[in-house]
């Protein structure tokens, strides 16, 4: 009945008795849940206890730890108290998990109505030793249906000696019904600087030598839970005889140091490609796990954009406040285009890597692309479709109901769209065949496969003229249609973001003079006829 099972999630026995032995022991211990300890401390002392409370919140943040203080306070033997001294047999007891006032189930592995019947029948008999019987059911949003509704009885008409604490990872998955009859408190996530103070305290009761760096490794990687942070601490404690170093962090968590994700982006302002792909070398050299520096990039891009969006590094953010500050100085200097295209190009990688390809290529292709602009053509067509939604986001001038009589009408956005991307030839032949010629492809295959012996050759303004060799006029034709024309047009348009009319012509064949002599006669002329039929069919137009 008094089995815990979250406890030693994971963990061996002396791993738990860290935990156990470093958690808070009273309402000043707890880190992080200020609002929600003044409440209960308040109710403590006016005698306001309510007899069924809900803990909400993430793993690890301390949840039935709060449930013990509450019950120590109220069964301390100078209680009830919101300052239980901790040192009487009630508190001793509930500390070590003896108490038999005091009863944690699990509802992951008690969920069910015999468990329910149990408590109910005991809670008929007084409390052994305290003023109260406290439950605290972990994970209580498990129970069955069958379970809550037998505890709802419990819970609506209480006996006075009786309190229940129900932990949930999942408070939308708490009955509502339950929920009506509880005092619910939400725990917070605890804050980067809060498991790094926490740590500190552990390593020094433990004896630990731990870097200020190595603490805040580990404590990002817990990602905002004790258990796991200390549970993390004591691993490599012990793999490092007591001597827990920013290497030795990183070698079992394989976690990228914040260094290494602000240097990549580094190189990403200042446009270094060789620095950049160095740099991913010597990672690679030093064992970096690739996998695990695409994802620690993306989150760190992340933080970047936010910064970015909300103008100021949100306090949310598991960040030391060194940190806060380049993050700063960093969403500065990126671009939010360069931002964006860095994620799609990294969301490639992580696409890869869940079909079990290596990271490494896409990496360093992402690496090439944001770094030399030119070579990716892409990047420009996003810059501008988001340039062109701000444009549309500009209120137009509508008049107001009323005050008319003619239709409603909205005026045309008073800004002028901006200045579309230059854009030059050689850049659409150097991308035909890498980014043109797939994006035509997602849209028809046939298109595609015809279009793959033409290449751009002319640019005259937003004119470009489509050639295919003599061989393939016939596809050249075909691609004269508008259904294939408009394919390419839009896929033209989603790269380079310019719309371009389009002209296809047959090349000439250059310098094979007895070929050309040995082509059946009449055929230049039909290729002359269909040039002077389709030739400079404009698509896309103007229009927008
Ligand atoms: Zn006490």
């Amino acid at each position: 009945m008094c089995g815990r099972v979250s406890d030693s999630i994971g963990a061996s026995g002396f791993l738990t008795a860290l935990y156990r032995k470093y958690r808070p022991q009273g309402f000043d211990d707890v880190v992080g849940q200020e609002p929600v300890v003044r409440t209960l401390r308040n109710a403590v002392s006016a005698g306001n206890v309510r007899q069924a409370y809900l803990f909400a919140g993430p793993r690890g943040t301390g949840k039935t730890s709060l449930a013990r203080i509450l019950a120590k306070a109220l069964n301390c033997a100078h209680g009830p108290t919101p300052d239980p001294d901790g040192t009487c047999h009630a508190c001793v007891a509930i500390a070590a998990g003896t108490s038999l006032d005091v009863v944690e189930m699990d509802a992951a592995s008690q969920r069910g109505i015999d468990d329910i019947r149990e408590i109910r029948e005991r809670v008929v008999l007084q409390p052994v030793e305290g003023r109260y019987k406290v439950y605290i059911l972990d994970e209580a949003h498990q129970l069955t249906d069958a379970a809550f509704n037998a505890l709802l009885k419990l819970i609506e008409e209480p006996p006075p000696h009786l309190v229940f604490v129900f932990c949930t990872t999942e408070l939308q998955k708490m009955l509502s019904t339950v929920r009506s009859r509880c005092q619910t408190f939400v725990l917070s996530r605890p804050r980067l600087p809060e498991i790094v103070r926490y740590l500190k305290t552990v390593a020094e009761g433990e004896g630990i030598e731990a870097a200020e760096a190595a603490l805040a490794l580990i404590a990002r990687s817990a990602r905002g839970s004790f258990r796991d942070a200390v549970s993390t601490l004591d691993q490599l404690s012990a793999a490092t005889e007591g001597k827990v170093t920013v290497q030795a962090v990183l070698q079992l968590l394989g976690a990228v140091e914040e260094e290494a994700l602000f240097r990549i982006c580094d190189f990403v302002v200042d446009r270094d490609t060789a620095g950049a792909l160095t740099f991913l070398e010597e990672l690679a050299e030093q064992g970096q796990d690739l996998g695990r520096l695409v994802t620690d990039l993306l989150e760190h891009l992340r933080h970047v954009l936010l910064v970015q969006h909300m103008g100021e590094v949100p306090d949310s953010l598991p960040l030391t406040d060194e940190t806060r500050e380049r993050l700063r100085a960093q969403a500065n200097q990126l671009g939010e285009s360069t931002v964006l295209r860095l994620c799609d190009l990294l969301a490639v990688a992580v696409d890869d890597m869940r079909q079990g390809g290596d990271p490494r290529l896409p990496l360093e292709l992402a690496l090439v692309k944001v770094t030399r602009p030119a070579a990716d053509m892409e990047r420009e067509s996003i810059a501008y479709r988001l340039e062109q939604l701000e444009s549309r986001a500009q209120p137009g001038h509508v008049h107001g109901p009323g005050t008319e009589t003619g239709p409603v009408e909205t005026a045309p956005p008073e800004t002028a769209p901006k200045e579309p991307p230059s854009v030059e030839l050689s850049q659409l032949q150097e991308a035909w065949q890498r980014t043109i010629l797939p994006a035509v492809e997602q849209k028809s295959i046939p298109t595609a496969s015809m279009l793959r012996e033409a290449h751009p050759s002319q640019l005259d303004e937003d004119r470009l003229t489509v050639e295919f060799p003599a061989a393939a006029s016939f596809h050249r034709q075909l691609a004269e249609e508008p259904k294939n024309a408009t394919l390419l047009a839009e896929a033209l348009y989603e790269v380079t973001g310019r719309k371009l009319a389009l002209d296809f012509a047959v090349g000439e064949n250059r310098g094979d003079g007895p070929e050309e002599a040995e082509q059946p006669a009449g055929e230049e002329e039909i290729v002359q006829l269909m040039k002077d039929t389709f030739d400079a069919r404009e698509v896309g137009g103007d229009t927008d």
